[in-house]
């Protein structure tokens, strides 16, 4: 008997979650046959075929092996964007969203009083953070920095794909290493790698597919955020906001750096799941 190869019959036989295979099949559909998500429903009789046949099973047992969806179809959303992303950059998180909201309102609060903010993302990844912010306050200036050129080349890819390329200035460097001297932001954002290096979670979920020194410092998580605090004054305008993304149990540690540092109006901001993620203060 020849097997059943329809859609219906190969999503209702799959193993991986329901929403998984969904997005996957979706994936496969676009590409080999041009065909909207929405043929899931309107035409689940369609049998694949041949190389659609094939990338299928590949993509399913990719993804039962661990492989994260994002990396499987290439791309991820987040904020008001979707961004190109490959195993070279972190998937972006909905936590970091947090981040883009606070310099948001930073942003906001400037109108009438600077004409073009400038705006720093520190270890940009797939520029994530630098893009939500150039697409969505569009009179802002941002520069957006990382250590490693494949980050750097596919975040120069997303400003292209998403029309932002004249927006935003991108320089490879270690945190300010990357910055010529006499620059001054209104705001610098990072989400810096910051789990400490025996954490077991660096061996679970999609994080053992993404880039090492991306997620951690190698260290005790808190060496990168130390560094970006600690460096701040040098390139905050007074009354600059500093906003940085951590770990949930770090933002005693976090608050007490940026107190060593000399900043005031010191917050602490809570994510969706309620954890504390972020910590903002002002020069
Ligand atoms: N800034 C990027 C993001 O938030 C990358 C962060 C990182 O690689 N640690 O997704």
């Amino acid at each position: 008997m020849n097997k059943d190869l329809s859609l219906r019959s190969l999503l209702g036989s799959t193993s991986l979650p329901r929403n998984e295979a969904y997005i996957l099949m979706a994936y496969v559909l676009n590409k080999h046959y041009q065909l909207p998500r929405s043929t899931l429903v309107s035409r689940d009789e369609m049998e694949l075929d041949g190389l659609a046949l094939e990338e299928w099973q590949s993509l399913e047992s990719r993804r039962l092996n661990g492989e994260p969806v994002a990396y499987l179809i290439g791309k991820r959303g987040f904020h008001n964007i979707e961004l190109q992303v490959a195993p070279g950059v972190l998937i972006p998180r909905p936590e970091t969203e947090l981040l883009v909201d606070i310099a948001l309102q930073e942003i906001k609060r400037l109108e009438g009083k600077v004409k073009h903010p400038n705006i720093l993302d520190l270890g940009t990844g797939s520029g994530a953070i630098a893009l939500s912010i150039a697409n969505e306050a569009s009179h802002t200036q941002v520069i957006a920095t990382d250590q490693s050129t494949e980050a750097l080349s596919i975040a120069k890819l997303n400003a292209k794909f998403l029309g932002l390329e004249t927006r935003i200035e991108f320089a490879q460097g270690s945190w300010y290493e990357a910055l010529k001297e006499d620059v001054m932001f209104d705001v610098i954002l990072s989400n810096p790698p910051y789990i400490a290096n025996q954490d077991p979670h660096l061996n679970q979920g999609d994080l053992r597919f993404e880039p090492i020194d991306a997620l951690t410092d190698h260290s005790t998580g808190l060496s990168c955020l130390e560094a970006i605090i600690i460096g701040c004054p040098m390139h905050l305008k007074p009354g600059g906001l500093i906003a940085v993304e951590h770990g949930f149990d770090q933002s005693d540690a976090v608050v007490g750096l940026m107190k060593t540092a000399g900043l005031v109006d010191i917050q602490v901001h809570r994510d969706l799941a309620y954890h504390p993620r972020v910590v903002s203060a002002r020069k």
